[in-house]
């Protein structure tokens, strides 16, 4: 059976015109996949408005992480209610008032202690993206498709290394497979959210920032998936930054170690880490843009045979 890991990033779930593309995405490719995981991000911008309430209330600001929780909710409303009509929103509104109470409640406790751990700060900002994952599940059933949230914190098992926690690849296969192949076995779309685990406590934890790529590379091993897409804001991994250089290009295909070495040279683009597993089990991975589906991005592969001394790309590290 085949199975495919798509993951969208911050933009693609942003606002809700882009919810709706993502999911558009969703549909045409459970069209041609037996099996689809899903894996998300926060909204773009949460995630930092989470760690600003936190650090505020750490700091003796006992206003600022209300003021942030009430942005949150406007801005996950205002999704909801361009996506669905009233009657399809209550429980992914209900599930984004619970979480953003459980914010106020845990920035009230920092604001007292007058501090935020490692540990406090992995649960604010797991937040984020507990709470995207309602949006876009409760849009593809309002749209008809079978679909069901799940929190990584079931999924991926990690040490207690927060900000920046390990995976335990075995009990992470174990809980995958327990937790999404019934799903999948019924053809429900599951969606996942990404950036978070949990300690074999269940305390959970996150996987550095912009982890959520990491999760759909940890959660594609774990289910022996065929692909993995990841989906971005732009077409690919290109030859240069586009904000310096108008006319770089997107490249059709690009290696693990071409890739490692742009990372390292300052490119943003995939962080090696978090791609290796993938590559190493020679599961396909592509680059491609939610916002213009029709161009197929650049696939990275882990070795293409190519001579080695090619210029691929050009990275700058400034000053
Ligand atoms: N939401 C998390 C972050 O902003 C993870 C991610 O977007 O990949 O870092
Ligand atoms: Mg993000």
């Amino acid at each position: 059976m085949q199975t495919l890991v798509m993951k969208f990033g911050g933009t693609s779930v942003g606002k809700a015109e882009a919810i709706r593309q993502s999911a558009d995405i969703v549909l045409a490719a459970k069209k041609d996949w037996p099996r689809v995981v899903v894996v998300v991000s926060a909204m773009s911008g949460v995630t930092d408005a989470l760690l600003k309430g936190a650090h505020s209330a750490a700091a003796g600001d006992a206003a600022t992480f209300r003021t942030i929780a009430a942005d949150l909710r406007n801005k996950h409303f205002a999704a909801l209610e361009a996506l669905m009509p009233p009657g399809a929103q209550g429980q992914a509104r209900a599930e984004v008032l619970t979480y953003l109470s459980e914010f106020e409640a845990l920035c009230h406790a920092v604001n007292v202690l007058g501090e935020a751990s490692a540990r406090a700060l992995d649960t604010i900002s797991s937040l984020g993206e507990r709470m995207s994952i309602h949006l876009l599940a409760a849009y593809l059933q309002s749209v008809g498709a079978k679909s069901e949230e799940v929190e990584a914190s079931d999924l991926i098992i990690t040490d207690a290394h927060y900000q920046s926690a390990n995976p335990m690849s075995d009990l992470t296969r174990t809980a995958t497979q327990a937790r999404l192949n019934p799903l999948l076995d019924r053809d429900v779309i599951p969606v996942v959210t990404g950036f978070i685990g949990a300690t074999q406590d269940g305390v959970i934890t996150t996987l550095g920032r912009g982890g959520s790529d990491y999760s759909a590379a940890i959660l594609a091993v774990a289910l022996d998936a065929d692909e993995v897409w990841i989906l971005t804001d732009v077409d690919g991994v290109m030859t240069t930054d586009p904000r310096i250089v108008p006319g770089a290009q997107t490249l059709a295909e690009l290696t693990y170690r071409e890739i490692s070495e742009l990372a390292y040279y300052g490119a943003k683009v995939l962080h090696p880490k978090t791609i290796r597993p993938v590559i190493e089990r020679g599961i396909a991975l592509w680059v491609k843009n939610t916002f213009n589906p029709q161009h197929p991005g650049t696939q990275i592969v882990k070795d293409n045979g190519h001579t080695h001394g090619d210029i691929k790309a050009v990275t700058v590290i400034r000053g």
